[in-house]
């Protein structure tokens, strides 16, 4: 029998209220269809632990895409439907800001049919098929993300706990649902040590003792899988902490090869959230909010600079690195860390002027320069400048845009980012600091041309 407890007051507190009263409506939707509905996984998670969490899983016993469609004909919005796993997206557009009060644009449902799945053979994908709500949580990989909140209306809020994950979450507990879940799923090893650092939880003895029986089955999974669960981790507020714990499980043999563990190798990966820190400005180690992603993610691939330090003692490092890329951008980290290598000592170390060092470094990203500079810490001093250049360079205000070049009649062409790039060096180098000295440092940089 599952545990029920009614959590109405947690998520009156800790959901966003246009999402609760959306959840409402949904509910009362469900209702008319004979649907049973619930919330699902990490944001019952995370409620039951008092965190926020607007990622919002919606799981019905029935037709999980029909019912999409049906909210998104009543309320607005679009869908986008997987037919072979029985999933929707429905995401909310200004249509249902201009109709329902209780709504806004830009929400994002995921909305699934209660499934199970089956494993053909071990770290296959699975094969899906219809099912209860208990079988669908059972499918999950940790019984603290396999959880349901029911949200018909006469049961809103009631939680749903068949595999003790309440119990669990008190205890500080990552345990699997069932003996084959790491065999079946390597990734979810990787997965236990995100949650265990994320929440200051530990996987329980036996949930351990299986991670480690199933080590051996990493090397069967796809390579962008394991660079997927490796850049959510990474990404999370304790890369360095993580890389530990993963090193004590003998994950890395797994997946990279030996060596990993060696101190040497921790000093840089230490060094290199410093730098992180450091330059973006982020207090990473800010433990009193929950920040999942405490950069941002979809300006920087931080990532996949720690996958390189922990490649990096090997000499295929490069080639070993681009098997895990997962987009261009990753892919452009590391040429720029190839390219930047080559250069490095020549170039960069002798300069002091913040401007001059831009004319060297404007066309490499962020990530890889802070990758090199880690790679040579000894030089304090020269890091110091290249560290003062980069706070800089990633907060470089609008103060001239291609706009304002435009409003004073000049010509759209190659100039404008001819005149932008000297504009950041003027800013980097302290000539400009305000708007006001804009209008003057221009009509010089026209004049010099
Ligand atoms: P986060 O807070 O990082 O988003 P999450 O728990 O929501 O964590 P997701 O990766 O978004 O994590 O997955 C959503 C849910 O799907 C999880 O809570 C879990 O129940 C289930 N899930 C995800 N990946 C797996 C997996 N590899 N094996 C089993 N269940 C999984």
């Amino acid at each position: 029998k599952p545990i029920v407890m009614n959590l109405m007051d947690a998520m009156n507190k800790n959901i966003d209220d246009i999402i609760y009263s959306l959840l409402r409506n949904i509910g009362e939707k469900a209702d008319k269809l004979g649907f049973k509905a619930y919330i699902i996984g990490g944001v019952v998670r995370d409620l039951v632990i008092g965190f926020k969490n607007e990622d919002i899983d919606i799981v019905v016993e029935g037709d999980g895409i029909q019912f999409a469609q049906m909210l998104a004909e009543e309320f607005g919005g679009s869908v986008r439907s997987h037919e072979k796993f029985g999933t929707a997206t429905w995401k909310t557009d200004e249509f249902c800001v201009a109709n329902k009060s209780y709504c806004r644009e830009g929400l994002k449902f995921d909305i699934t049919t209660a499934r199970r799945e089956y494993y053909d053979y071990p770290a296959a994908l699975p094969t899906v098929e219809r099912s209860s709500l208990k079988e669908d949580l059972y499918r999950r990989d940790f019984t603290i993300n396999a959880m349901a909140i029911q949200i018909n209306d006469s049961e809103f809020g009631k939680l749903i706990d068949y595999f003790h994950g309440i119990k669990d979450i008190n205890n500080k507990k990552i345990r699997v649902l069932y003996n084959l879940s790491f065999v079946e799923d390597p990734t979810r090893i990787l997965r236990a040590v995100r949650f265990e650092q994320r929440f200051g939880f530990l996987m329980d003895g036996h949930t351990q003792e299986l991670a480690l029986n199933s080590l051996d089955k990493i090397p069967a999974v796809s390579e962008v899988r394991i660079a997927n669960e490796l850049k959510n981790l990474f990404q999370e507020q304790h890369p360095v902490e993580a890389i530990e714990r993963l090193a004590a499980l003998g994950v890395w043999d797994y997946i990279i090869g030996d060596g990993v563990a060696s101190l040497e190798v921790l000093e840089r990966v230490k060094e290199l959230k410093g730098v992180i820190k450091i330059v973006t400005n982020k207090n990473v180690n800010n433990q009193d909010i929950h920040i999942t992603s405490p950069y941002d993610n979809d300006k920087y691939r931080f990532w996949i600079c720690y996958l390189a330090s922990l490649f990096y003692d090997n000499d295929q490092w490069l080639e070993r690195v681009q098997r895990f890329t997962l987009n261009n951008d990753d892919v452009e980290v590391l040429n720029h860390i190839q390219k930047l290598e080559a250069i490095w000592q020549d170039k960069i170390f002798m300069q002091t002027s913040l401007g001059v060092i831009h004319r060297e470094l404007y066309q490499f990203r962020v990530e890889a320069i802070i990758f090199v500079l880690t790679l040579t810490s000894d030089y304090r001093q020269q890091a110091k400048t290249i560290i003062e250049y980069l706070q800089k360079r990633v907060a470089i205000p609008a103060l001239l845009t291609g706009k304002k070049l435009k409003e004073l009649g000049i010509k759209p062409g190659p100039i404008y980012s001819e005149i932008l790039f000297e504009y950041e060096c003027a800013y980097l180098n302290g000539e400009i600091s305000n708007k006001d000295q804009i209008n003057y440092w221009l009509q010089s940089c026209i004049d010099d041309r």
